[in-house]
This record gives structure tokens, C-alpha cells and sequence, in this order.
């Protein structure tokens, strides 16, 4: 497809030619002189680690069954059809070979964008470490955007997003432990740098290599809609090396391993081949850690330990969901449904601390229970913010709960109830995973309905994210009960 793309725009260039006698200025193939845009990161100057000029593109080093070394681990295939860079006037990657030439990629350049200075704050508190950003970089770089500033660049890639502060809390183990099996990664955030700005894997929402594809400025970030991320590590960041040339840590990933930039012992860049499936390796004194390579997938791959939730607040809500009144009655029903359903999960994981000897499934419950009373007091809050017509009441109450996907019937809560130990791991394994499948289904058939009759992004934000964490624990959970008690 993107060959005969290609073909097109040279026939094209050819009848434009051939049809107009007087045209001496004619650019063939289109393409203007991105040279201006282009940068030479440091990285690309050394001899060891990966060859800048030739990357190996990640498009087809996705894999969604098993981790693998050098590719992502990604719960769910990208959607063809989301929005992204066009491939046809893409000029710096070599679709035969698979490569990727950074050194000829064009960057948004700095310019008067300005947006609020970033904001992180850590705090540890027992062994949860507490780390709140507004998503803008503390150190003030960014781009000029919105790139639509950017004709040239616009149209390879037509992100219209505008970075603005959004409120984002990730509440990470301070002593993560390498899990039995390592988890897949889903789209948003992963991790969180010590510059303030959020972490996405390596992947575009179509699947492919986002730092091959899409136009990022040369500070290493764009924005999603308003959510500003890095998708690898921008090389300013790994300024600070340990006493023996290894890099500093550069951010948290959500499993609460640090990402250390691009160097190990003695200052040597590392490559893929220098780490393991997760993209990370263990030695004295850090233990296991991430660190990030100049080749897919840049950060990591998979994670090792187990992924806490992220949680973003946008600001903007109240604002927002002052819509038409047919976008706040869906997204009312939504979010109801969605905190009933929040609920009797609280009320599952309830059950775990007295009958379960199993410290993975104990672990997960905790990190649920964690999540979702989060979620809850989020959807409440933008409920409330919003100018409800529906009562406080129908918040607590459990009525209607069988028009909602995945409830766990009365008989069943009172088995699980009853049941302990390695019986009671399989019902509540069980009971969960189709307790999630119910609010993944539930979310994708609303914003399937929302999507027509028009919604709050925020709302629908969340549903997104819902989607995609649950969609990575019904993963794990499918994974603890293959392997048994
Ligand atoms: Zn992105
Ligand atoms: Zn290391």
C-alpha cells in the first residue's frame, strides 16, 4: 500500500510535468528541503550502540503473545485507522531495508510556544513512592507548537495537539519485585521522566514505530490531542552519570523500576542486544532496571514487576462537560454504570486478604483495589462537576446491575465467599477476569455510542483507559491461572 502510494505521487509529478509546457520549477517527487529541521544528537556522534542512520524500524517488531528481545510487548495490536504521519511523503525511512535514518528526520523546531513551566512532585510514604506532574517539561524545552505553524511538516504529519497541563499521579512501589511473568504495555502512559513529562511506548495508536513515524520536536516530545509524552528518551535528560560512567535514572516506570538513560558500567552506550526482553538487566548496586536505547523500543519492551496505575485528572473537566445535554446524559450513564461496576470489584477484592496464600494474586488485589477507588472518587468528582440530573442516590445503590456486563451474580459472591486458598484463587481469577471482560466490552460499546452522538474527550478518555489497563490485567490474570496454585 505504501509503495503504490508512492507510485501515485510520482505518476502524478509526471502528468503535472507532462500537462504544463511552461513550468521550469517543478519539485519531482514533491518533497521540500526539511534539512532546516534536522538535528545531531551526541548519541549518533559516538561508534558504539546502534548505527543512527540505519535503525531498525519497530513497524514489524510488535508482538502481542510473549515478550521477545528488541521488540515491544504490546497488549493490543494499534488500529490501522487512527490518525498518524503520512507514510507517502515519510522520506528518511527505507521500507525495504526496515530502516530508519534519524540524522535526515525532521524535528519542530523551538520557537515562542510557551506554555506554564512543568511541575513534579515526589514524595515516598511506606513503600509507596508519590509522584505528581502537571505533564509539561520542568526544564522549559518544548517545540513551537501546534506544527500546523509548520506547512512543510504538517504535511507529513498533521497533529494538531496544543501541550497543556494536565494533572497526573502514579502511585509506584519504592521495592518492585521481577514478576513470574512480565506484563504487556498499553497505550498512554507507561512511566513518568524526572523532567515532569509522561512516558508512551514505542508504538503510535496504529501499531507502528512512533519515533520513526511521527513528527516529534527536537526537545523529543508531542503532544496527543493536549497530553504531551516522550516516546524515547530525550538525550538531554541522561545529563547526571553515576561515579562509573553508568547513566543516572531518568524516570519511573510504572511497575516502580527506574529507567536509566542511554549508558551502562563504564559509559558505554547500550543496545538491545546489551539487555533483556523487558529492555532492562540487573546489576550491583541497582538491581533490575530499565534503560533506554537510541533503537525500538527505545525504553522498554515489557514490564518486569507489576504495572500501577496512572491516573490523569484533566483540568479542564468541569469546563468540558458543560456540552450539549445529549453528550452529558451519555457520559452520566456511562460513568454510573462504570462506578457500580468499580464497586462490586472493590467488593471482590474484598474477599482476598482472608482467603487467598497466593502473593501475586494478593499483590494484584491491592494494586485493583488501589486503582479502582481511584477511579471511582474520579468519576464521581466529574459527575459532580457536571450539572447532574441524575440523584446522589442511584451513585450507591446496586439496582439495574444485570443490564451491566460482567456483574458477578449474588450465588456466585457467596462461593467465593465461601471458598479459600487455592480454590478460592481460581474463583476469584476467574469471577475477575470476566468482571473486567464486562467493563471492557461495556466501555468499547460505549464509546462506540458516544462516538456518534458526540461526548466530553475526558469522558472518553477514561473509558479508553479502562479499556486498556483491564485489558492488561485480564492478561495476567489469564496468566496466574494457567500456571495453577
Ligand atoms: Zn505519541
Ligand atoms: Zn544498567
Amino acid at each position: 500500500m505504501k509503495r503504490r502510494s508512492v507510485e501515485l505521487l510520482l505518476a502524478l509529478s509526471v502528468f503535472s510535468l507532462a500537462c504544463d509546457g511552461a513550468v521550469s520549477e517543478v519539485q519531482v517527487g514533491g518533497d521540500p528541503d526539511l534539512s532546516r529541521y534536522f538535528i545531531t544528537p551526541d548519541l549518533c556522534a559516538d561508534t558504539f550502540g546502534p548505527d543512527c542512520r540505519s535503525l531498525r524500524l519497530g513497524d514489524d517488531h510488535v508482538t502481542t503473545t510473549s515478550p521477545a528481545r528488541g521488540k515491544l510487548y504490546a497488549c493490543s495490536p494499534g488500529n490501522p485507522n487512527a490518525p498518524g504521519s503520512q507514510a507517502d511523503r515519510i522520506t528518511w525511512i527505507d521500507w525495504a531495508a526496515g530502516t530508519w535514518n534519524l540524522l535526515s528526520k525532521p524535528f519542530l523546531p523551538r520557537g515562542a510556544f510557551a506554555p506554564e513551566p512543568g511541575t513534579i512532585r515526589v514524595s515516598e510514604s511506606g513503600s509507596v513512592r508519590t509522584i505528581t506532574i502537571n505533564n509539561l517539561p520542568v526544564d522549559l524545552r518544548i517545540g513551537d507548537w501546534p506544527m500546523t505553524q509548520y506547512p512543510d511538516l504538517s504535511a507529513i504529519d498533521r497533529n494538531p495537539g496544543v501541550p497543556s497541563p494536565g494533572s497526573y499521579t502514579f502511585n509506584l512501589p519504592m521495592n518492585p519485585t521481577v514478576g513470574a511473568i512480565p506484563a504487556c504495555t498499553s497505550l498512554g502512559a507507561i512511566g513518568v521522566t524526572l523532567n515532569g513529562v509522561i512516558l508512551y511506548n514505542a508504538m503510535d495508536g496504529r501499531g507502528d514505530d512512533a519515533v520513526a513515524h511521527e513528527i516529534v520536536d527536537e526537545f523529543g516530545g508531542h503532544p496527543a490531542m493536549t497530553d504531551y509524552h516522550y516516546h524515547y528518551l530525550p538525550e538531554r535528560l541522561d545529563a547526571a552519570p553515576m561515579p562509573d560512567g553508568h547513566s543516572g535514572l531518568v524516570g519511573y516506570i510504572r511497575d516502580g523500576f527506574g529507567l536509566y538513560g542511554y549508558s551502562g558500567v563504564g559509559g558505554r552506550e547500550l543496545s538491545n542486544a546489551d539487555l533483556d526482553e523487558c529492555h532492562g538487566h540487573e546489576h550491583a548496586p541497582l538491581g533490575y532496571h530499565y534503560h533506554a536505547t537510541i533503537e525500538y523500543p527505545y525504553t522498554v519492551g515489557c514490564y518486569r514487576g507489576t504495572p500501577a496505575a496512572a491516573l490523569l485528572t484533566p483540568l479542564a473537566f468541569p469546563v468540558a462537560i458543560a456540552g450539549t445535554a445529549a453528550s452529558v446524559k451519555v457520559d452520566q450513564t456511562a460513568l454510573v454504570s462504570m462506578i457500580r461496576h468499580h464497586r462490586q470489584a472493590l467488593d471482590l477484592v474484598a474477599l482476598v486478604p482472608d482467603r487467598s496464600d497466593r502473593p501475586e494474586v494478593i499483590e494484584m488485589a491491592v494494586r485493583m483495589q488501589i486503582a479502582q477507588t481511584e477511579e471511582i472518587h474520579l468519576m464521581r468528582r466529574w459527575l459532580e462537576s457536571g450539572h447532574s440530573d441524575i440523584g446522589g442516590d442511584l451513585l450507591v445503590t446496586h439496582d439495574g446491575i444485570h443490564d451491566i456486563p460482567g456483574m458477578i451474580s449474588d450465588a456466585r459472591m457467596r462461593r467465593l465467599r465461601d471458598a479459600s486458598g487455592p480454590e478460592f484463587d481460581r474463583l476469584f481469577l476467574e469471577s475477575m477476569v470476566e468482571h473486567h471482560e464486562g467493563a471492557i466490552v461495556m466501555a468499547r460499546v460505549i464509546l462506540d455510542r458516544v462516538g456518534s452522538v458526540g461526548t466530553t474527550p475526558e469522558a472518553a478518555w477514561l473509558l479508553r483507559h479502562i479499556d486498556a489497563e483491564q485489558a492488561m490485567e485480564v492478561q495476567r490474570m489469564r496468566g496466574m491461572l494457567a500456571r495453577g496454585g
